[in-house]
């Protein structure tokens, strides 16, 4: 296994030509420690660099005031989801081999191929290899917030919709996103990691009983708030507004909050007993345990208000 290196080469070209004097660096919290390196590699070609000191949780979060300070931004280590000028992103692709699938078994021989955005690149060649191995493989293109086919985000399953396979095969780490595509498509979900080759088939009991153990204590308590993001890519205020509504219509009163950064040092300063999350919904689902209070999604608090029942649960998705 390989990791690719962000191809700075290939944004020094994108610049060639523009009228840029001075840069913007963003970079997630988790690559920032490389912030230092990026900016030295800029500046010795002669750019003036700022970097983004702010948190950075995807390419759903740009820092729109570090962009009015420059002549371009660059967003590392996500892919596209706004075509803004003046932002070039700056993708972070995971190399592996597709031969390291000669191992997986599926019992299904209809499979969906899905993958995060580090792994997605390569899919096109895993369906080929798989393929060669009998399977019949569908790879398809998701709503404009994700690029290459196959691609999944936390917030994102649509490359599954109307999906025929019979089962779905996540290649990538972690067990979010493979989760979250069993509760969207209902179907069977087996995950491959071409980084230590492990293979698993996905199981969500544990989760759905830790989500219906938050909505049973939302419902046992007496005031609630939405939470909505000023973030580009994650503000549903709409969304609030309308639950609101309805909230009030079957006799629950809840505010709205807006804010930047959603986190359990925020919510100190309030004392709701529980808060439905309008920002991302990996929030809800993966920092559960920061919380002493239950974050819902939205599609939770319907079934608080008795909108939607638990039987149809679904993953909170932005389109
Ligand atoms: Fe990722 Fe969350 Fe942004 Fe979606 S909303 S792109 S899951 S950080």
């Amino acid at each position: 296994m390989r990791k690719r290196k962000m191809n700075l080469e290939e944004v020094l070209e994108k610049l060639k030509g523009k009228n840029v004097k001075r840069i913007g660096i963003q970079l997630p919290d988790g690559l920032k420690y490389k912030s230092e390196q990026i900016a030295e590699f800029f500046e010795s070609k002669g750019y003036e660099v700022i970097i983004s000191g702010s948190h950075c949780y995807g390419a759903c979060d740009l820092d729109l005031d570090l962009l009015k300070e420059v002549d371009v931004l660059l967003h590392l280590a996500h892919t596209s989801i706004f075509e803004l000028e003046n932002v070039i992103y700056v993708p972070y692709y995971v190399d592996y081999d597709v031969e390291d699938f000669e191992d997986v078994e599926i019992e299904e021989k209809k499979i969906a191929l899905i993958a995060s955005a580090q792994y997605a690149w390569k899919l096109p060649e895993v369906k080929e290899f798989l393929e060669s191995k009998g399977y019949e493989v569908e790879l398809k293109t998701g709503s404009k917030r994700v690029k290459m086919p196959g691609q999944v985000l936390g917030c994102n399953y649509t490359v599954l919709r109307n999906s025929k396979a019979e089962a779905v095969l996540f290649v990538g780490d972690g067990l979010f996103h493979p989760i979250g595509a069993k509760i969207y498509s209902k179907k069977k979900v087996y995950r491959f990691c071409p980084l230590d080759k492990e293979f698993e088939e996905v199981k969500v009991d544990d989760f759905l009983k830790r989500r219906y153990l938050s909505i049973s204590k939302a419902l046992n308590a007496e005031k609630g708030a939405i939470i909505v993001s000023k973030k580009i890519g994650q503000k549903r205020l709409g969304l609030a507004l309308s639950l609101k509504r309805k909230a009030k219509e079957r006799g629950r009163s809840v505010e709205i909050i807006y804010l930047d950064d959603l986190s359990p040092q925020v919510l100190e300063n309030f004392l709701y007993g529980y808060y439905v999350n309008t920002a991302c919904p990996r929030i809800s689902y993966d920092d559960i345990d920061l919380y002493s209070v239950p974050i819902l999604t939205p599609q939770e608090f319907e079934i608080t208000l008795g909108l939607r029942d638990w039987e149809n649960y679904e993953v909170d998705e932005i389109l």
